[in-house]
């Protein structure tokens, strides 16, 4: 059976006190309602990777990660932050491909192809962000770009790399809008995924690969969109800077 993550994603959000709180509000309350294969990550800015990773010690249950990586090792590139350093803090998921980082920092599938095996090297696990604009998807366009998103930025790996991967599917118009995706049209993109992940890499990877849904989830559409059988579990923007609702959304 595939692992079950809710993550959390802050973004450019939280002082270093707040998130400081926050994460430990987090930690103290996941207990009893995760259990098994279920899991939650929290991504955080790269100032508080450290000090969450030691909160999160204390709670099996609770893992830390980045919300971006360079795809270099190390070198001269002034204000950037390495997979490596970032698995040195005890992360241990980092999010690549997130649309903000596509649409504000020109990120391509083939740089993030590179920031993916960089990360993996480093013992990351991306958590690999596709999804389309409103604009493509009213041309029709979603199923290919999200197809092309797969091809070009994750499936050069190898089966053993790729299992480490979990993938998002972040409908672009949906995320910090208050529109999601219905469970319906979530689901069908994530059978679409899995689909292809099972062309590519065989039917038992896709059926343990952990696909997340993102765009505007919150304690009262979680509940359907988990509940749809190929939706593994969320990516949580806005709602995962308040601990009720995020704890809300985890249960
Ligand atoms: P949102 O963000 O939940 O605020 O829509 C999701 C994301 O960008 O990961």
């Amino acid at each position: 059976m595939r692992k079950k993550i809710v993550a959390g994603n802050w973004k450019m959000n939280m002082d270093y006190e707040d998130g400081l709180s926050l994460f430990s509000e987090v930690v103290n309350m996941v207990h009893d309602e995760v259990t098994g294969k279920q899991h939650v990550v929290v991504c955080s800015p790269f100032i508080h990777l450290h000090s969450l990773a030691q909160l999160a010690k204390s709670n099996a249950k609770v893992s830390i990660g980045a919300q971006n990586a360079h795809q270099a090792e190390s070198g001269a590139y002034t204000g950037e932050t390495s997979a490596k350093m970032i698995h040195s803090t005890g992360a241990e998921y980092v999010i690549l491909g997130h649309s903000e980082r596509r649409q504000y920092f020109g990120e391509t599938n083939e740089l993030l192809a590179k920031k993916v095996d960089t990360a993996l090297k480093n013992s990351l696990k991306p958590i690999f962000c596709i999804g389309e604009t409103l604009q493509e998807r009213e041309a029709n366009e979603h199923f290919g770009i999200i197809k092309s998103q797969l091809v070009e930025g994750v499936f050069h790996l190898d089966a053993t790399q790729f299992a480490q991967v979990v993938i998002a599917y972040e409908p672009v118009w949906a995320i910090g809008t208050g529109v999601t995706a219905t469970s319906a049209q979530a689901q069908e993109i994530h059978v679409f995924i899995r689909k292809e992940i099972a062309a590519k890499y065989g039917q038992e990877v896709a059926d343990n690969t952990t696909i997340l849904y993102g765009g505007s989830c919150n304690p009262k559409n979680a509940g359907e969109l988990f509940a749809q059988g190929d939706i593994d579990g969320g990516l949580i923007g806005g709602a995962s800077l308040k601990s009720r609702d995020f704890l809300d959304i985890v249960k």
